[in-house]
């Protein structure tokens, strides 16, 4: 049975507007490394948590676990958006996911246009971010989302979160290109580099949803051959039709493999997400603590690693402008 799409938003209002603690402490520790240049990194340390430091050839259980299972997981029924996309709301994290109804196992274009569809009507302070396998996903290859709460409450108010600070890191260069179709692509300068893409007010949310497939997941990673993959930001109720992406090197998903880091740490195969895209680091590590070795310097040199060559960066506006043309 399909749950009507705006039942499915106001069910994920209620919990991202519940929230009291901020997702990225979670009761761990925070340490914030601010350098010459306006941007914040964020490193949270706590208790192991190794899910996303699993090597996935190793085929452990928790590594092959996968969002169809959400009932089973999750304690709770999963909510059908459509025939293609499941919603699940995980009332205990403040947060819900989007994923595909079925083992797939690809993405398909109505994941897409559900979520960009869902992401219009949120009218809670949220962010949908969008995971896959070579950019941080721990799952198997799936469509899968999250949608996050961007603030909590505090004494009867709501104020701006962990989240959305970082999410001030993301800054696009200011002389965009806008195409015969109206809409506008704009270098984005975070840490990762990526896209802004802005759509026209002639465009649905689902058309822009199917559009963000076509371009960026058909056009950039399957057209690289899955070398290049990406995260996907959207706040629909700040910038609507305005989608970020950051795009990187899958070969760099794990950035401490084959880098010097000064200690012996334990999670080397951390593979990074949307998350560690904006500065957000749950480090899940004590040595993190030391902001004298983790200093600024050493943040950026790991994120240098990951930025992609010029050459690579205009081969990639040039596709995309192709394909949005
Ligand atoms: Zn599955």
């Amino acid at each position: 049975m399909i749950t009507p799409i705006a039942d499915v938003a106001t069910a994920i209002d209620q919990i991202l507007d519940s929230a009291t603690a901020d997702p990225i402490e979670n009761g761990q520790k925070t340490l914030e490394i601010n350098g010459d240049d306006p941007f914040q990194f964020v490193v949270a340390w706590g208790e192991e948590h190794s899910r996303r430091e699993l090597e996935p050839e190793l085929l452990n259980p928790k590594s092959r676990e996968c969002f169809c299972d959400w009932a089973k997981w999750a304690g709770e029924e999963a909510l059908n958006v459509s025939d293609h996309t499941q919603a699940g709301v995980l009332r205990r994290r403040s947060k819900a996911h989007l994923f595909s109804a079925s083992c797939g196992p690809e993405p398909c274009s109505e994941n897409f246009a559900d979520m960009l569809a869902l992401a219009e009507l949120l009218t809670s302070s949220h962010l949908c971010t969008l995971n896959l396998p070579g950019s941080g996903a721990s799952g198997p290859q799936h469509f899968h989302t999250q949608i996050m709460p961007l603030s909590l409450r505090d004494a009867g108010k709501q104020v701006p979160n962990q989240i959305h600070r970082l999410l001030d890191n993301i800054k696009a260069k200011p002389n965009g290109m806008t195409l015969d179709s109206g809409v506008v692509i704009c270098e984005l300068d975070s840490p990762v580099w990526g896209v802004r893409l802005e759509f026209p007010k002639t465009m649905s949310a689902s058309q822009i949803g199917k559009k963000l497939f076509s371009s960026v997941h058909q056009g950039i990673r399957y057209g690289s051959q899955l070398r290049l993959s990406y995260n996907v930001y959207v706040r629909w109720n700040v910038r609507p039709r305005v989608v970020d992406v950051t795009i990187r090197s899958s070969a760099h998903e794990c950035p401490f493999l084959g880098i010097d880091t000064k200690a012996a740490i334990e999670n080397v195969r951390w593979r990074w997400g949307w998350l560690e895209c904006i500065g957000g680091l749950p480090a899940r590590s004590a040595a993190f603590a030391d902001s004298s070795v983790y200093d600024h310097h050493f943040w950026q040199r790991v994120y240098s690693r990951m930025t992609l060559t010029n050459d690579i960066k205009q081969s990639v506006l040039n596709r995309i402008s192709e394909l949005l043309i």
